[in-house]
């Protein structure tokens, strides 16, 4: 039988202070060539380890090999210029330089593909790896050449489809779209976010989700947060289109967030990942309170569908921190699923 409530991240997990600054994001390396490469890869088994020290079940890799989960993977592509920047306003939020789309963007290589085979290689536990999605890819550029959100989308979303298939084909198990730009742009999520979405995922075999939240605990995001209100019905305006989509998880913010769970009810049939651990503050959740947002979320999700998880990335947190909070999932997800094997 299949074990009940899987646990797993967001994505991304701290780095070790000899690989990058720690608490930093879009922290420099500290190694560079052959050594870069090397402390990558042992980064990345570093934080497999401490997933599987905390009894995690679906495992990444912390997102070791990269700087920023956008950025590194468009630095791979060619027709954007990282020297030639603009300043752009960033999901409606806040201000950031950012590259220039000069010409026709293209994946000449594979981007990710040499680091999910050696997660791989690394266990025999489920992996999940997680892509940016299209939507959020063009919101961190400036487009001077398609000069279209649209078009632009639909370029990413083809590149998005090749490296999918080549991390399908490297033994992922679940491929993940990072999509914190659904929560903003909603007119146009439902206008051609969602498809392109779904073009990312052609022909895929392998599991697909998409992450959608408020943000990693940065002030610009705690801002916004708090001009929202005190209920926070965002994740209504694309739940409907993501319910009909072939889109099989969707991952979730819930815990200490005005989300109204009872939200979850439009994607009725998806599994969902639910957000369990706030990841915008160092207090670390007791089991209980895992358990009481995942019991919450049972009246809303089949028990079969409900997969623990962090509300997102904890790239950020000091490693004390998040290995904290990786215990506390474990064990709150033990709570319930005990109390459901009753
Ligand atoms: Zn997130």
């Amino acid at each position: 039988m299949k074990k009940l409530l899987p646990t797993s991240t967001a994505g991304s997990l701290p780095k070790p202070s000899w690989l990058a600054q720690p608490e930093t994001l879009w922290s420099p390396w500290k190694l560079e060539g052959e050594e870069l490469l090397e402390g990558k890869q042992d980064a990345l088994r570093l934080s497999l380890f401490e997933q599987q020290q905390a009894g995690i079940d679906i495992v990444s890799d912390g997102e070791q090999t990269r700087q920023h989960f956008v950025t590194t993977f468009i630095e791979n592509l060619s027709g954007v210029d990282f020297a030639k920047r603009e300043v752009v306003r960033i999901r409606n939020r806040y201000d950031a330089s950012v590259p220039t789309v000069v010409g026709a963007v293209e994946r000449r290589k594979p981007v990710f593909i040499e680091d999910a085979k050696y997660l791989r290689q690394q266990t025999t536990q489920p992996i999940k790896w997680a892509l940016p999605g299209p939507m959020t890819m063009i919101d961190t550029l400036y487009d001077d050449h398609y000069k279209s959100r649209e078009k632009l989308a639909w370029e990413f979303a083809g590149i998005l489809n090749q490296e999918a298939r080549e991390l399908e084909a490297a033994g992922v198990d679940i491929i993940q779209f990072d999509e914190p730009a659904f929560n903003v742009f909603f007119d146009e999520v439902n206008d051609w976010g969602v498809a392109a979405l779904e073009r990312a995922i052609e022909g895929l075999r392998c599991e697909t989700a998409v992450h959608i939240c408020y943000g990693y605990g940065i002030k610009a995001n705690t801002d916004w947060k708090q001009t929202l209100g005190s209920e926070w019905r965002q994740y209504e305006e694309a739940f409907p289109k993501l319910q009909k989509s072939k889109i099989d998880i969707v991952s979730l913010e819930c815990h200490n967030s005005r989300v109204p769970l009872e939200l979850i009810e439009l994607i009725r049939g998806k599994k969902v990942m639910v957000g369990a651990i706030d990841v915008a503050t160092n207090a670390v959740e007791t089991p209980e309170e895992v358990a009481q947002t995942l019991r919450k979320a049972l009246q809303f999700v089949a028990t079969d569908k409900l997969y623990p998880c962090t509300n997102c990335g904890m790239a950020p947190l000091s490693r004390r921190v998040a290995r904290g909070k990786l215990n506390a999932l474990s064990a709150g997800a033990d709570i319930v699923r005990r109390e459901l094997q009753g």
